[in-house]
């Protein structure tokens, strides 16, 4: 790449190798261009660069149809910041974005899948022809692509032992895994399941939170100040949320609603909300009967995922029991499930934390569910205390 580098073609090399070189030259310059106009997202410099070089140098069966835990393990990046910038790269055309369901009986793929519009609630592989609900957990995969305008991968670049091989290392991301994205919902709010399909969801962490005493908080202060104060609360927590691997699939006035595709993530960013909404309510000097203070339920476990008013929704018994779960909860504390307690995820996390726990019949649930009530040490819960019972 040194006769690149300096940018000027020696005139004494063949006619041939000249235009070879000048091919080259110019791929380098469309992905420069190309990869350059991430820095608006916030990309560094350093990452760009690095890109550029892989996406100008390396083995095109890196390049399509990819793995994103190789394109981060290149990158030296967290899996949640190489995602975003895949997904900052689909939308300036620098890759495209695949969809790939695999047989759970003959194992094989299906490509043909472009957008999360393609997917069906059944589906029937092209291969072996047996039909499957889609599970967007184990069978739904999502790999990218280089854009080809941007360079022309030799054909040898479909390799799909080289593929397979990679999946084995590093694991496959899910298509789940994209739907709990929160730059993805940003960037495409528009990628839908068509209005009447659903993918089936193994298992995800729902977290609802509500204000507590916001109808207070509005007469006290008058709707604009109040909602300013709601307004503040709702940025933390969406900034939260996508710190921990999630994504806010809607707010309901005051609440908000969460996804997870890792429990752990979803106990962690309640925790984190609570502390920081402590020092929110500091940094604002609010009197004590004017704090923001949040109530949080969580529970895990299956569910669907549908289109409801043009965007991702999930619906089903998980949804709801969280929903109820969080309606139980003081402020201050975190509900959550024997769902969630009993989820390896959050051993460590638990660690740290004193609960008390009840068994109770909740509204439209046919069992009592065991609620266990979390409190961070960290956080000053002394006058929140839910009473044992
Ligand atoms: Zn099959």
């Amino acid at each position: 790449m040194t006769l690149l580098d300096r940018g000027a073609l020696p005139e004494s090399i063949h006619m041939g190798e000249q235009q070879a070189v000048l091919k080259l030259y110019r791929q380098r310059r469309h992905i420069t261009e190309a990869v350059a106009a991430l820095e608006p997202y916030g990309v560094s410099s350093l990452v760009r660069e690095r890109l550029v070089t892989i996406l100008d140098e390396h083995d095109g069966r890196e390049l399509y149809r990819f793995n994103p835990r190789l394109m981060a393990t290149h990158l030296q990046l967290p899996e949640r910041e190489m995602l975003g910038i895949l997904v900052m790269g689909l939308k300036e055309g620098i890759f495209t974005l695949n969809w790939e369901i695999q047989c759970p009986i003959c194992q094989s793929i299906d490509f043909r899948p472009k957008h999360l519009h393609d997917l069906q609630t059944l589906h029937t592989c092209p291969v072996c022809h047996s039909i499957h609900t889609t599970d967007a957990d184990e069978q739904v995969r999502i790999t990218f692509s280089l854009d080809e305008r941007l360079r022309k991968l030799e054909p040898n670049t479909d390799d799909p032992d080289f593929r397979a091989r990679m999946d084995r290392r590093y694991g496959v991301v899910s298509g789940h895994r994209m739907l709990t994205l929160q730059t993805f919902r940003d960037l495409f709010p528009r990628e839908t399941l068509p209005p009447s399909e659903s993918l089936q969801i193994r298992r995800v962490a729902i977290l609802f939170t509500d204000l507590t005493g916001s109808t207070a908080l509005y007469s006290r202060r008058g709707d604009a100040r109040a909602f300013d104060l709601v307004r503040q609360h709702f940025n933390l927590l969406f900034q939260l949320v996508d710190e921990n691997n999630g994504v806010v699939v809607k707010t309901i006035g005051d609440a908000v609603m969460g996804a997870f595709t890792n429990p752990a993530d979803a106990l962690q960013a309640a925790i984190a909300m609570h502390r920081k909404l402590a020092i929110l309510n500091q940094d604002l000097a609010l009197p004590p009967e004017d704090h923001l203070i949040l109530k949080v339920g969580i529970d895990v476990g299956p569910c669907i995922c549908v289109t409801l008013n043009d965007r991702p929704d999930y619906f089903g018994i998980t949804v709801n029991t969280a929903a109820r779960v969080q309606a139980t909860s003081t402020g201050n504390a975190i509900a959550i499930t024997d769902a969630l307690v009993n989820d390896r995820s959050v051993a460590d996390t638990l660690r740290d934390c004193t609960w008390q726990r009840r068994d109770l019949l909740l509204k439209g649930l046919d069992a009592p569910v065991m609620v266990h009530y979390i409190f961070p040490n960290a956080i000053d819960n002394s006058a929140q205390r839910v009473e044992p019972t």
